[in-house]
């Protein structure tokens, strides 16, 4: 009875959702799902979703379907929501959220069009830089920050020593009890050196990856000091903020107070010759060079890689997470570049990126700026048409040819096969697993509520403990390879908050509080499981498919069991105890059912409405046992009296002592 007044409620509950209200009264109301569908089949074109249309209605729907243009069509209907689309193919559209941070190129030529009507030559463009690096500190909020800093002295590594250059990790108290770590590369000659600055990017395996330590180790064999550090939430930073923390916009602001601080500190060691002094990074390390050559003016020379444009700010917290581009009414990455003009910048760009402007857009405008100072020769663009993005052989090339022009550096040495790759361990400060972190460490992200507010670190906070609490799912499997605990841990830690995000958004009061079909009342609980039941499929499914990857079955199985906190096992021995000659195919089905009803579970918001599909399926489990020659209700009875009897004689035993 109960299995089939919630089939009933559900069928009410969908029927609501693609009930339409088409008429003048309703507004012409139609679910926003059923209008992009029927885009799709009559301009015979093929959607992607990057979207959630659950519940969303689109008033006055058919008319801004017009019937010459899908395109037309697409935005009319998205519009409303905030969405967007992206041509992919022929015939395909990928719908996308509003992207801040992005534009099109097109708005790209206009927003540098607009620019150069506000100057023309260097008296009015050092307005406007005045204006911007004024405006970008304010909005960026960092000088509040840098004032809080400790200013203690960074904890320093054993030296290493290699084929022309050593390398040594240090870690360096930003504000109380908040480190960033990373590693100098020095030249093994006497002297003042060159000194670059190295922001990392987003490219996999952080700032330890091969690449990075050959840029790195060959600038130093070259006779440039190179300095590189850990994204916040990256690396050993994790250890503090958990990767979460990445997904603030406190990240914007400490990447930039950790570049500073960084510089503050290697300007005080005698071996750095102050006059040369070099920022380099690419993609998001690309939009850290911009960012840190218009906080300081102690660079002399900048390297941006495939990341200055006109047209995107960068897609990361830690790139756009303050409004730094609303400053001066409205800037780009190509404007905060031109800040640093005269003095020698070198923007390394490629054909399958934003970048791909560069050679006709950007540059021309840097030229341009440039020129105001009769300095167009000092800026150059290397641009590889037929490279990607990442920070490859001829990207690296690019930066070796830079420095070496600017800084002087000694070409004879530009030698990639002398570095040495070092493991990534080798380059850590706080030891393989954050053991040796100050006492004073923070070891939260919640902990920078304190500087930041909790309003900055609140969802970072919860994602952190959905973090932790997927560690400990994967943890129970006892797992050894590293790799593979990783790539597990993100698999479920992406679920759990796939479906904390998904029922945030579509919390159980979606559901009419009385079924349609019955008049019956639901129960919170029941509103709850069909709210659950609502999650796209793509959910569980990209859950499965992560696992499987990297998981046996069984291994699948018992993570399932970690999410169900063990009911399957715990249920059946309940029916082993209450049918004690269960046969063995018995147990059969009733562990199929089980094992059902555990994977049912999965995107359940609360522990109540996991019980309760175990007790839907639970029902299942007995109505089989009827139809297979048993009397459940019975053998319940005669478990209950049979536990009641065994009770009394423990007590009865009890009372003798
Ligand atoms: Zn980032």
């Amino acid at each position: 009875m109960k299995k089939l007044t919630f089939t009933l409620a559900l069928l009410a509950c969908s029927a609501l959702q693609t009930q339409a209200q088409n008429t003048f009264e309703g507004q012409f109301t139609r679910p926003l799902g059923e209008v992009l569908d029927e885009i799709a089949t009559r301009f015979n074109v093929r959607l992607k979703y990057d979207i959630d249309t659950t519940g969303l209605k689109l008033p006055y729907a058919d008319s801004r379907i017009r019937p010459y243009s899908v395109e037309e069509s697409l935005t009319n209907v998205l519009s409303p929501f905030d969405y967007k689309f992206v041509k992919q193919g022929n015939a395909l559209y990928k719908l996308k959220k509003y992207e801040y941070p992005r534009r099109t190129d097109a708005d790209g030529r206009k927003l540098i069009d607009y620019l150069l009507t506000q100057y023309n030559d260097q008296v009015s463009f050092e307005k406007r830089r005045v204006l911007l690096k004024k405006e970008v500190r304010e909005r960026l909020q960092i000088d509040k920050y840098l004032s809080l800093r400790t200013g203690s002295a960074p904890i320093l590594s054993k030296i290493r020593k290699y084929d022309g250059y050593t390398v040594q990790n240090f870690a360096l108290e930003t504000l109380p009890g908040l480190y960033v770590c990373g590693s100098i590369y020095t030249p093994k000659s006497k002297g003042k050196h060159a000194l670059i600055i190295c922001p990392n990017g987003h490219f996999g395996n952080g700032r330890y990856r091969e690449d990075q330590q050959q840029r790195m180790a060959t600038l130093a064999r070259m006779g440039a000091i190179c300095v590189d550090y850990d994204l916040f939430g990256w690396g050993e930073s994790v250890y503090q903020v958990s990767s979460a923390g990445h997904q603030t916009s406190v990240a914007h602001i400490v990447q930039a107070m950790n570049g500073i601080s960084i510089l503050d500190y290697m300007m005080t060691r005698k071996d750095v010759d102050t006059t040369r002094v070099g920022v380099n990074g690419g993609s998001g390390g690309g939009s850290q060079t911009v960012l840190l050559s218009v906080l300081d003016d102690r660079y002399t020379a900048s390297c941006p890689v495939v990341s200055l444009a006109s047209h995107f700010d960068g897609g990361c917290p830690c790139e756009s997470g303050m409004p730094i581009m609303l400053a001066g009414g409205g800037t780009c990455n190509a404007e905060l570049g031109a800040l640093f003009a005269p003095k020698p910048m070198c923007v390394v760009s490629d054909g399958k990126d934003w970048t791909a402007s560069t050679p006709t857009l950007e540059y021309p405008y840097l030229q341009k700026v440039y020129g105001f100072y009769g300095a167009a020769d000092k800026v150059t663009n290397v641009h590889l048409p037929k490279e990607g993005h990442d920070f490859g052989p001829n990207k690296r090339n690019a930066v070796y040819d830079f420095f070496a022009g600017v800084f002087n550096l000694d070409k004879s040495k530009l030698d990639e096969s002398k570095v040495t790759i070092e493991p990534f361990e080798n380059l850590y400060s706080f030891g393989k697993k954050g053991e040796k972190m100050p006492e004073n460490a923070i070891r939260s992200v919640n902990e920078l509520g304190k500087y930041f507010g909790k309003d900055a670190v609140r969802a970072a906070a919860a994602d952190e403990s959905v973090l932790k609490k997927s560690q400990e799912i994967i943890a129970a499997l006892n797992l050894t390879d590293e790799k593979v605990i990783n790539l597990a841990t993100t698999a479920v830690y992406n679920h759990r908050r796939a479906v904390r995000d998904w029922h945030n958004a579509h919390p159980y009061t979606i559901i009419p509080e009385v079924d349609k079909a019955t008049g019956r009342k639901l129960s919170k609980v029941e509103r709850e499981m069909m709210a659950d039941k609502m999650i796209p499929e793509s959910v569980h499914a990209r859950l499965l498919k992560d696992l499987n990857r990297v998981l046996t079955p069984e291994q699948v199985e018992a993570v399932f069991d970690q999410y169900t906190v063990g009911k399957v096992a715990f249920t059946m021995k309940g029916y082993y105890a209450i049918v004690p000659d269960l046969t063995d195919e018995e147990a059969k089905v009733i562990e199929g059912h089980l094992k059902q009803a555990r994977e049912e579970a999965l995107e359940c918001k609360s522990m109540k409405a996991i019980s309760q599909v175990f007790e839907i399926y639970k029902t299942k489990c007995e109505q089989y046992l009827n139809s297979n020659g048993r009397d459940w209700k019975q053998l319940f009875r005669d478990y209950v009296n049979k536990r009641k009897a065994e009770k009394a004689a423990q007590k009865a035993k009890e009372a003798k002592k």
